[in-house]
C-alpha cells in the first residue's frame, strides 16, 4: 500500500529526529505531537493504529478548443470523508487562478500568459446549488483556493457528492508547467478544481499556490473523457479505454502492437502527419483515460506530434508490463531517442534503483515547455540529447518520489527533490555514463555553500526561495 511505504520512509527519516528529539527533551511541533498522542502517526516509522487518509472519486468531461484555448469542464466528485472529525468546510484549489491578472506570485511571469482566471458556474453539494445569493455566503474565494461553506457538516466516515461546472482561457504563451507549446500543441495539468487535502497533521491544508512551491494530493481515482476536434491525439495520465474510438484503424493496430512490443514501435511517424487520417474523422472526438489511486491527472494533445512506445514487464514475477511512450514535435531530434531512453531508465529504476517495480501502468514523455512531472506523463523542453538523458531520468522518477509515495511536496520538497536528484545522477551515470547533472549541481551548489543561504536541507518549502 502506498501510504504504508510512505510513511515508513518518511517517519524513519523523521523518527530519528523525534526519539532523538525526546530523549533530550527537545520540541516536538505541537500538530506532529497532537499525531502522535492521537495515534495516527508513531515514533517507530510505521503508521498509527489510527491512521487515515481522504480520497476521492473524479468523473470529469472535459473539452477543450484549441482555437480559443478555451476549457471547459463538468466535473462529479465523490469526497471520502475518513477522518474521526466532522467538516464544516471544504477547500478546493483552483490552480488555474496562478495565471490571473493580479494575483501574488513567488516570480513574474509572461503577461502574455494572463487571464481572467477561472469561471465557477456551478457548484453543487449533495445535490444542491451552492449560492451568494439571497444572504446566503456558501462559496468564498481567496486566491488559488475556494472555500465551500456546508450547511450540512461532512460527518467522519461518510461521503459527499460535489459537482463543479467550470471554464476558463488555456495560457497563450508557454505558462508555468500547463500551457500553449506551439498554436496546436498544449499541455494541460492543474486544471480542475481539485479538492485540498485534509489531514491528521494540518487539517486542511489551505496553501496558495504562488508557482514556487509544488503540490499534495489525495491518492483518488480519475475517469476523465477528454473532447477535442478531429486530427488531435490525446496523452494523459491513465489507461487509454478507447483506443479503437479515436484511432483509425491502422493507428489502432500499431498502438496495441506497442503495448505489448519489447521493441519501440513508431505509432506516428513523421511521414504519417501529412496524411491527417490518423484519428477518427468524426469532427471531434472523444479520448477516454482512466487511473487508480494517483494523486492528480494532466493531459497534453496536438495535431502533428510523432508517437513512439513500447512495453516493458517491470515485475517478472508477476509479468506486469508497463507501457513506455514519446510524443513529440518533428523538429526534436533528441526526442527521437526518448522512447528507448525512458524505457531503459525504467528499467534501471524498477530493478536497480530504488529497485521497486514502477508503479504505474504507464508513463508517456511529452514534449513541452520546462521539465515537470505529473502522475504518468513528464512534460519535457526539447534540449540537448545528453542532458535528455538526465531530464527524462529525474523528471521520471519523481513517479516513485512524490507520486507513488504521497509526499507533501508544499512542505518537504526536499524530499522528492533529493530522491529525484539522486535517482537521476545514479541512473545517467549508470547507464549513459554521464557526469553533466553533476557539474550543473555542483556549481549551483557551490555560490551557497558555507554563506548564510545555506540553510538545512529539512526546512519547510514555504520558508525557501530560490535565489534569482
Ligand atoms: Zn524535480
Amino acid at each position: 500500500m502506498n501510504y504504508k511505504i510512505l510513511l515508513y520512509i518518511l517517519l524513519s527519516i523523521a523518527c530519528s529526529e523525534m526519539s532523538f528529539a525526546q530523549s533530550n527533551d527537545l520540541f516536538i511541533p505541537r500538530n506532529v505531537q497532537k499525531a502522535l498522542t492521537d495515534k495516527t502517526r508513531s515514533l517507530d516509522g510505521k503508521p498509527g493504529s489510527n491512521y487515515w487518509q481522504n480520497r476521492s472519486d473524479y468523473v470529469m468531461d472535459i473539452a477543450f478548443d484549441p482555437a480559443t484555448r478555451l476549457l471547459k469542464g463538468k466535473e462529479k466528485i465523490t469526497y471520502f470523508n475518513n477522518s474521526p472529525d466532522t467538516l464544516r468546510d471544504i477547500y478546493v484549489h483552483l490552480y488555474p487562478n496562478f495565471f490571473k491578472k493580479g494575483i501574488a506570485r513567488d516570480f513574474s511571469i509572461n503577461l502574455k500568459d494572463e487571464g481572467d482566471g477561472v469561471e465557477i458556474e456551478k457548484i453543487t453539494y449533495q445535490g444542491k446549488v451552492l449560492s451568494n445569493e439571497s444572504g446566503k455566503h456558501q462559496i468564498s474565494y481567496n486566491g488559488t483556493l475556494a472555500i465551500l461553506k456546508l450547511e450540512s457538516p461532512l460527518l467522519p466516515k461518510t461521503k459527499a457528492e460535489l459537482t463543479f461546472d467550470w471554464n476558463y482561457v488555456l495560457c497563450k504563451a508557454g505558462g508555468v508547467r500547463t500551457g500553449t507549446i506551439d498554436s496546436t500543441s498544449f499541455f494541460v495539468a492543474y486544471f480542475f478544481p481539485h479538492i485540498a487535502v485534509y489531514d491528521d497533521i494540518d487539517g486542511w491544508n489551505d496553501f496558495q499556490y504562488t508557482g514556487g512551491v509544488e503540490f499534495y494530493n489525495d491518492f483518488s481515482n480519475f475517469d476523465v473523457s477528454i473532447t477535442v476536434p478531429k486530427n488531435y491525439t490525446v496523452h494523459a495520465s491513465g489507461e487509454l479505454l478507447n483506443p479503437s474510438d479515436v484511432l483509425s484503424q491502422k493507428y489502432v493496430k500499431r498502438y496495441k502492437e506497442a503495448l505489448i512490443s519489447d521493441k519501440i514501435i513508431n505509432i506516428i511517424d513523421s511521414n504519417d502527419i501529412a496524411g491527417k487520417d490518423i484519428t477518427t474523422q468524426n469532427d471531434k472526438n472523444t479520448w477516454k483515460y482512466k487511473a487508480v489511486n494517483i494523486t492528480d491527472f494532466a493531459f497534453g494533445l496536438s495535431d502533428h506530434y510523432l508517437w513512439d512506445g513500447s512495453g516493458l514487464v517491470v515485475n517478472k514475477s508477476t509479468g506486469r508490463r508497463v507501457f513506455i511512450d514519446a510524443v513529440y514535435n518533428k523538429n526534436s531530434k533528441d526526442y527521437y531517442q526518448v522512447a528507448k531512453t525512458a524505457r531503459d531508465e525504467i528499467n534501471y529504476m524498477s530493478n536497480v534503483l530504488p529497485g521497486y517495480p514502477f508503479p504505474f501502468p504507464k508513463e508517456t514523455v511529452f514534449n513541452g515547455v520546462g521539465g515537470m512531472e505529473y502522475p504518468m506523463m513528464v512534460n519535457d523542453s526539447s534540449v540537448p540529447d545528453s542532458d535528455m538523458v538526465g531530464l527524462a531520468a529525474h523528471e521520471i522518477s519523481h513517479s516513485y518520489f512524490p507520486f507513488f509515495m504521497g509526499i507533501n511536496e508544499s512542505k518537504h520538497a526536499w524530499m522528492d527533490e533529493g530522491w529525484a536528484a539522486y535517482i537521476d545522477y545514479m541512473t545517467a551515470s549508470a547507464l549513459y555514463n554521464i557526469q553533466l547533472i553533476k557539474n550543473s549541481r555542483v556549481a549551483q551548489y557551490k555560490k551557497a555553500i558555507g554563506t548564510d543561504a545555506d540553510v538545512p536541507i529539512i526546512v519547510d518549502s514555504r520558508y525557501l526561495k530560490s535565489p534569482v
